[in-house]
């Protein structure tokens, strides 16, 4: 591996990221944008009610109707990023080209269909990347994925072998490494924590099943919830970070419902923990900075379920590098490609 920077980028429904970041995970320039979208067809009553992000709606159902100037904006937004911030960082030569996409995709060829951006239905995202920087490894894999290994790389989960790292935010999702090395699985689709079962009869989950962590615990599932209860029923789009306001307030509701989101939280991560032996589980995304709101019931709850000793053992924490864990995650995949590039297509 040569001293050259790779470009990074993070493409999500809300935002599309870039950075050019060096070999030792720093990050030389860094920009981003929001990400153009066509007005979503949202189901009457609104408010933050598609799922997404990370985890969610699989691209068979409701599927959107192929837009493909849209998809061709998106790209071009995207491009304009890119050459933005090459050229901030001083149009250095590039080492390679890792991106985290929102899913679910085809693996590793990365025919995207981010479930947050219905113009990108089968988006051959890394064959333009590779028409696009001919000769460098382009390298995608799931955004959820690159923020774990961004932080078993260079944050939280930092010197430890066994991470599970997980964003919880308008989806739920994450990624896993074990004896060190991210697991794929068969198709990509390993570290899907956000479809743990945490209750069976549960509310419905945007991937067809029910009582899926991600149905409890996404912004917008815990939003729902309290509203349901009789919180804030007057007001057309309440969030997740005015439920955590009002919960740290006092409101009854708003408390219960962070309480049971950080339930089905421990539940998830006890599983998930006696099922693979982790010794550390970081926690990002939107609603972890509802900080011990959250963190509390789920640790509470965590206590009253695993108690082997070996899964005692776990640290559950925040993230901990922000908002560019996603970025490093994806430079990862370049220069770190032994570890967290599985495929024998290092193209
Ligand atoms: P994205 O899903 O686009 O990656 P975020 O990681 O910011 O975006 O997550 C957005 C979700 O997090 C929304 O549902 C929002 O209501 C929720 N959220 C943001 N801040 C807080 C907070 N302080 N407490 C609880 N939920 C929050
Ligand atoms: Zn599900």
């Amino acid at each position: 591996m040569t001293g050259h920077p790779a470009l990074a980028i993070d493409i999500g429904g809300t935002k599309l990221a870039a950075a050019i970041v060096h070999p030792d995970g720093r990050i030389a320039a860094h920009d981003r944008t929001a990400t153009p979208s066509p007005p979503p067809e949202r189901p009457k009553g609104g408010g933050e009610s598609s799922p997404g992000g990370v985890g969610g709606r699989p691209p068979t159902m409701n599927r959107p109707p192929e837009r493909p100037e849209g998809a061709e904006a998106i790209w071009s937004a995207l491009v304009a990023l890119v050459d933005k911030v090459f050229a901030d960082a001083g149009a250095p030569s590039l080492a390679g080209v890792g991106v985290g996409c929102g899913g679910p995709m085809t693996w590793p060829a990365a025919e995207v269909s981010p479930i947050n951006i219905p113009a990108w239905r089968g988006f051959p995202l890394r064959e333009r990347l590779r028409a696009r920087y001919p000769g460098l490894p382009v390298r995608v894999h799931n955004d959820a994925v690159c923020v774990a290994i961004g932080e078993h790389w260079r944050g939280a989960g930092q010197g430890h072998d066994n991470v599970l790292g997980m964003v919880v935010s308008t989806g739920v999702g994450g990624g896993l490494i074990l004896g060190g090395h991210l697991i794929d699985g068969g198709t990509g689709n390993a570290g899907h924590i956000g479809h743990v079962i945490v209750d069976p009869d549960g509310p419905p989950c945007g991937c067809g099943g029910r009582g899926c962590l991600e149905a409890v615990a996404r912004g917008p599932g815990l939003a729902a919830w309290a509203r349901e209860q009789g919180w804030r029923g007057d007001e057309d789009d309440p969030t997740g970070a005015d439920l955590a306001e009002d919960a740290r307030a006092g409101h009854p509701v708003a408390a219960a419902a962070m309480r049971r989101a950080g339930r089905a939280l421990g539940l998830a991560i006890a599983s998930a923990t006696h099922l693979c032996d982790l010794d550390v589980v970081t926690v990002g995304g939107g609603v972890s900075q509802a900080g011990d709101l959250l963190f509390t019931p789920l640790t509470e709850t965590f206590n009253t379920h695993a108690r082997m000793d070996f899964a005692q053992r776990v640290r559950i924490v925040p993230t901990a590098l922000g908002q560019t864990s996603g970025l490093v995650g994806a430079a990862a995949l370049v220069f770190r490609a032994s570890r967290y590039w599985g495929p024998s297509d290092k193209q």
